[in-house]
Parts: C-alpha cells; structure tokens; sequence
C-alpha cells in the first residue's frame, strides 16, 4: 500500500489496471502518469479556446474551460489530501473532466446532442472518456491514453443505462447503482464548487450580476458581513475577491469535515466497500449543500439565462447545427483524417465520426469552420 494513504483510497497496487498491459515507469507512480498524459493530450490543450460560461473571444480575463479544470484539480487535490485520499488521482480525473466539452459550453453540447438525436445522442461526459479512450491518437501500441481504470472510472460521472450496457466494465456501476471511488467523488464535487465561485467572479465583472443581488445568496451573505466587518472600506473589485476565496474557504472545509464524519460513519475497509456503500461519502454536510445549491440555481437563474448569454447560445446553436448539417451533406468538407473514417461508414456511426470532429473544435475553430462551409 502506498505510504500515507488511507486503506479506502485508490491503490495502483489493488488498482483494476490498463486497458491494455504496459511496463511500470521507473519512478512514476501509475496515476502520475495518467495525469501526465492528460496535460500532454491535444484535447487538454484545446480547453484554452473553449467557453466556459462566457465565449472564449467575450474577454480575456474570463475562465475558460482550461482554467475551469485547473480551478477544479487545485480545489480536489485540497480535499484530496485533507482526506488521506489519492492525490494525483484526483488531479487527473479533475484535469480530465471536461476533455469532451464542445465548443460554446452546454449551448454546443446541447444543439449537438439534438443533431444526435437519431444516432445515439451526445453526451459531453460520456466524449470526455470517449477523448481517453479512443480518440486521442498518440501513442504507438494502443489507441487513446490508456488510462488507469480508476481515472477512467471518475471521468465517467454520469451514463444512461443504455450507453452503460455498451460500455462494459467501465458502465457496470451505473447499472448496479454502485459509487465510484473516494477520488472521482471529490473530482465531481470540487468541479460545482469550481464554477459556483468562478462564475459569480465572471458574472460580476461582466456586470451581469449585482452586489445587491448576490447578497441574497446566503453563501455570499455570510461572507460579505464578514468582509465588510474587518474591511469596512474596501473596493467593489477587491470586496468580491476576498468574498469569493472565503466562500471557496468555507465550503471546502465543510465538504472535509462532513466527509470524514460520513466516512468515520460507514467505516469502509477498502475501496470496494467504498463502491458498495449506500450512497457518496465525499459530499457537504446538508445545511451547506442546500446554500451550494441556491447558489447553483440563482447562477442559471440570472447568469446562465441572461440575455446577453441567450442571444450568444443562439448563435452557437447555429453554428453547430450549420456544420452537423454540412458535413452530413458532403463529409468531405472535413480534414482527410474525418472525412476517409466517414466515408467508410454509415448511418449512426458515420454521424458520430462528424460529431467527434464538430466536438474536439475549439470556439474560433468552430467559427471560421462556419465561415468556410459559407463561403
Ligand atoms: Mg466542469
């Protein structure tokens, strides 16, 4: 067992393994080098033009989906160690959560699960595993990254019965109803606390949020008293700065704290016990959860449905849905690579060879792609 652990955290050494057998790295541990080849893949380099929340081009200083995932893995590997739990684990499941994101955030994913709709669907959590498993095309003796069965198992946060069956070993708990490990629990936790606190960060400065508004969320409230107590004369800018750290601050040590009670009280000897157990163990204690999730609702409520937001998913859904349409016309308007695996198949497989490409675009590839099947 590795040194310092926890007997329920993921262990290489009891660890399900490669998809496909390779040689130990001399001084690697086995999810160092899951995390490794994450950070090398093009799909990781790629979250840099892709929207989060506000499109890539809106402004410089908004989260992208790259820095979202460094926001996440940083707020995982915390909890991580806090926990006993497995650190590098947890920092490849959270740099790999979002691999299979779309251009334009959940407008892109949304119009490309529509375009989908008769071959199968799109799910962008589903293409995250999708990217690891098949699509990045780097190494020699296999395709993917071949990633450790736990990191794959922690990317794969969600699947409909029906795309688990087709998965095997990987879709098993989602049939069984069973938990993931300790490690892809925190990685799906700390993404929400992520984009909860980055997003009123964004939402402020882009002005679509107010302070009078956030001071009705009770997350923000606390903090803001508290702020305004020991800082009386602090600038807007600054205030919210400080607010949005001691938010993180305040939940994360909730999120530790009610997990080690929940973990004290199930007691799991191993990580299987872990996987068996009734529900998550990694989760805030319910007081905080039910703030995180007002929070949550108030963001989509005044953020993610804003106009100025709308009038930007409308603009994505046409795009995606122009070049789904274009490319199932005429496959040979994309690159050689796309268009040859195309051209030899058909129907739901073909439509997912178009989906594959339109998802891996960046948001300025995607629009001067647009640009061209108009020209
Ligand atoms: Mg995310």
């Amino acid at each position: 067992m590795t040194h310092g652990l926890a007997p329920y955290a993921a262990d290489e050494s009891r660890s399900r393994g490669r998809r496909y057998e390779e040689s130990p790295s001399a001084y690697r541990g086995e999810y160092q080098r899951d995390r490794d080849r994450i950070i090398h893949s093009t799909a990781f380099r790629r979250l840099v033009y892709k929207t989060q929340v506000f499109v890539n081009h809106e402004g410089d200083l908004y989260r992208t989906r790259l820095t979202h995932s460094l926001e996440v893995s940083q707020i995982g590997r915390t909890v991580a160690v806090a926990l006993n739990l497995n650190e590098p684990l947890t920092e490849a499941i959270c740099l790999a959560h979002d691999l299979g994101h779309t251009p334009f955030g959940h407008a892109g994913q949304d119009t490309l699960n529509a375009c989908m709709r008769d071959y199968g669907g799109f799910e962008h959590n589903l293409q995250s595993l999708r990217v690891v498993d098949e699509l990045e095309a780097k190494y020699a003796d296999f395709p993917g990254l071949n990633l450790m069965f736990e990191t794959r198992e922690g990317i794969l946060k969600h699947c409909s019965a029906r795309n688990a069956r087709q998965l095997g070993d990987i879709g098993e708990r989602f049939l069984e109803r069973k938990q993931a490990g300790l490690e892809a629990q925190i990685a799906d936790i700390a993404d929400a606390i992520a984009y909860n606190n980055h997003d009123v960060d964004d939402g402020f400065r882009a002005g679509l949020l107010s302070l009078e508004q956030l001071r009705e969320q009770p997350l923000f409230e606390e903090q803001y008293l508290e702020v305004q107590r020991l800082y009386p004369e602090l600038e807007d800018r600054r205030l919210i700065y400080e607010i949005n750290r001691r938010m993180i601050g305040a939940v994360v040590t909730d999120l530790v704290e009610a997990s080690r009670r929940r973990i004290a009280a199930a007691d799991p000897a191993s990580i299987e016990d872990v996987r068996e157990a009734d529900g998550p163990l990694v989760s805030m204690s319910d007081a905080v959860h039910e703030q995180h999730v007002a929070m949550k609702r108030f963001l989509s409520e005044h953020l993610y449905s804003h106009e100025q937001k709308l009038e930007m998913t409308a603009r994505a859904q046409r795009i995606v849905e122009d070049l789904f349409a274009a490319y199932t016309e005429d496959v040979n308007r994309m690159p050689e690579d796309y268009a040859g695996a195309a051209a030899r198949l058909e129907g739901p497989e073909r439509a997912r060879v178009i989906a594959d490409y339109i998802a891996g675009m960046t948001d300025r590839y995607a629009i001067a792609a647009h640009q061209n099947i108009a020209a």
